[in-house]
């Protein structure tokens, strides 16, 4: 993947080496494994924030972390991402778009609108301080699902989580948590999985889109698309669930199986148009 001529100002606030840890990451492969399908790119934001608030009670208090460009490759990385994925969606949507408050990078733990952030949850997005949530270890745990801990993979995540932030700005977020409200659990997954298709479609959208505002400085190149897309494959609902559990619940599906999500970031990909990532919303 090529990034590193990409201009710099993600937005990145820095809480890497701050206490905030006030929940210990589980040490545990196992643990973390099915942490990670409950919450993997996480976010029906209802879930999220109801589950962190009951660990909590409540939104926690953080101290703010440096906001700047990191001078490290791996925080770099997410820098010049997230300033190409703001410049893609500027010039799709104009002032319709605002960027995320912040891209929070942290270890451990770290207070959050949403309740208390753990590494375990893996990235995630909180509507509540519109932040999206990163520890950079689940670069690591990439390969261990299986996903491949590749750059594309990671800007496939990072995609992926600012399409959570798109969808609080064009209302799709509030609609399916509207409409959850009155749903039960099975139907309300439909919603969650509809969401979080829609959000690896416009990661889709992203990449194809990138060189086109970064005179080619960031780009998916030969051998990335598949990079995402073996990604994808890794963290479907049912790949997830084999792999915790042995066997495969769709009934229980939030974010949509391998094949689902490969075929949603494929088709964002292919067609470069975030009007198609509606289609994930087709028949609910
Ligand atoms: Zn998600």
């Amino acid at each position: 993947m090529r990034w590193k001529g990409g201009r710099s100002g993600g937005g990145v606030e820095d809480r890497r080496g701050m206490s905030g840890g006030a929940i210990a990451a589980g040490g545990g492969g196992i643990a973390i494994i099915v942490a990670i399908a409950a919450y993997f790119l996480g976010i029906d934001p209802n879930v999220a924030s109801g589950i962190a608030n009951q660990i909590t009670g409540g939104g926690a208090q953080q101290r703010e972390g440096t906001f700047g460009t990191p001078g490290d490759e791996e925080g770099l990385f997410v820098d010049k991402i997230g300033a190409n994925i703001n410049d893609v969606w500027t010039a799709t949507y104009g002032d319709s778009y605002s960027p995320p408050a912040a891209v929070v990078i942290y270890e451990g733990g770290t207070g959050t609108a949403c309740g208390q952030g753990q590494a375990a949850m893996g990235p995630f997005y909180c509507p509540g301080d519109r932040k999206v949530y990163l520890d950079l270890s689940f670069w690591r745990e990439l390969d261990n699902l299986g996903a491949g801990n590749t750059e594309a993979a990671r800007a496939y995540v990072l995609a992926h989580e600012f399409g959570h932030h798109m969808q609080v700005l064009n209302g799709r977020s509030q609609q399916v948590q509207q409409a959850q409200r009155s749903l039960g659990q099975e139907d309300g997954n439909r919603y969650s999985v509809a969401l979080e298709l829609q959000a690896d479609c416009y990661a889709g959208v992203w990449a194809v889109n990138a060189p086109k505002v970064s005179d080619n400085q960031v780009a998916f190149e030969a051998g990335d698309l598949e990079a995402g897309l073996r990604a994808a494959n890794a963290i479907g609902d049912d790949t997830l669930q084999k792999r915790s559990s042995g066997r495969v619940v769709p009934e229980a599906f939030t974010h949509g199986s391998s094949a689902q999500r490969m075929e949603w970031l494929q088709r964002g990909f292919q067609t470069g148009d975030p009007a198609v990532c509606d289609g994930t919303f087709a028949g609910l």
